[in-house]
């Protein structure tokens, strides 16, 4: 049986639909990234974001800058808030320590939040409102939606960052399931871990869940992507898969499905500021 959950063959089938939803737009969609300073793992998930921006006919921006000041970014931000022609914005993350996080993330138009990280768009998320979703638990949401992997079971979350742990456990707790929310702090992991039918972990430590911390038949969704050398590896220990009923392989699941989420964002960034979604 293939235990491979296929993030690429899910995108493909998310791209054709949401191509399909664009050309009845008959209007060209705009992204613009902005990008600062030099870490190579941005480089290459700009890039990334680029491709497939472009394959689906949207326009693509990238500003990129060397150096600049919070204060100079965020009111670059707000001249594109205000520019009919953009539909959405991201801010490639992590950005260098000297800028503040918080404040340019919160400067964007929650309408055209396109990566869901605005606190406007973390509220309405908690309080199940319509509202523009984290591209990562997006992605993981349709993954397991796709698999028709039963959401009763019981779920653990290892890691509770706003940008996947967080979103993702109330986007479950939305669709009636039951999670439990592991972090750093939390003691014993391996005893939430071995018990969880469905675990996802999404840390950034290679390997952290060897095989003999999960359930057997469990369905393992390992968001981690830790580059050694010119590998990537996951969060979860490969092997994990022969306990496993299903697992995302790192890269090829996960990573696929948050750029096709980003894509989608940008199409529901326009129906919400066309108000055609409220
Ligand atoms: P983060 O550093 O913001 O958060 C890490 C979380 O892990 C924290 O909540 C922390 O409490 C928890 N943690 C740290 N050490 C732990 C330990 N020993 N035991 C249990 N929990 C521990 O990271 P992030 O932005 O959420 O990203 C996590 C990983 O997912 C990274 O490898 C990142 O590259 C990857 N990622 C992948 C995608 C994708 O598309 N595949 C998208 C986003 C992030």
């Amino acid at each position: 049986m293939n235990k491979i959950i296929d993030g690429k063959t899910v995108r493909d089938i998310k791209k054709e639909e949401l191509i399909k939803q664009i050309l009845k737009l008959n209007k060209q969609l705009s992204l613009v990234v902005i990008s600062v300073g030099d870490d190579e793992a941005s480089k290459v998930y700009v890039s990334q974001k680029e491709k497939m921006a472009k394959s689906i006919g949207y326009n693509f921006i990238n500003l990129h800058y060397e150096k600049i000041e919070t204060e100079e970014l965020v009111k670059k931000i707000k001249e594109l808030n205000k520019d009919k022609s953009i539909t959405g914005i991201i801010v490639q993350l992590p950005l260098p320590m000297y800028l503040d996080k918080e404040k340019i993330i919160n400067s964007i138009d929650p309408l055209k939040d396109v990566d869901g990280l605005t606190n406007d768009n973390l509220v309405k998320l908690i309080k199940k409102k319509n509202c523009l979703i984290p591209c990562t638990p997006k992605g993981i949401m349709s993954l397991l939606e796709y698999y028709n992997v039963d959401l009763t079971k019981k779920i653990v979350i290892v890691g509770r960052s706003e940008l996947v742990g967080l979103p993702l456990f109330h986007l479950l707790l939305a669709k009636n399931a039951t999670v439990t929310l592991c972090h750093s702090k939390t003691l014993n992991l391996q005893s939430y871990t071995k018990k969880a039918d469905i675990l996802i972990v999404a840390v950034g430590k290679k390997w952290l869940i060897t095989k003999n911390m999960v359930k057997k038949d469990a369905v393992l969704i390992d968001v981690g992507i830790n580059r050694i050398g010119s590998k990537l590896y996951g969060d979860i220990e490969d092997t994990a898969i022969e306990k496993s009923s299903l697992m995302t392989p790192v890269p090829g699941g996960v990573g696929p499905m948050t750029v096709i989420s980003l894509m989608e964002n940008v199409y529901l960034a326009y129906l919400f500021q066309e108000k055609q979604l409220s």
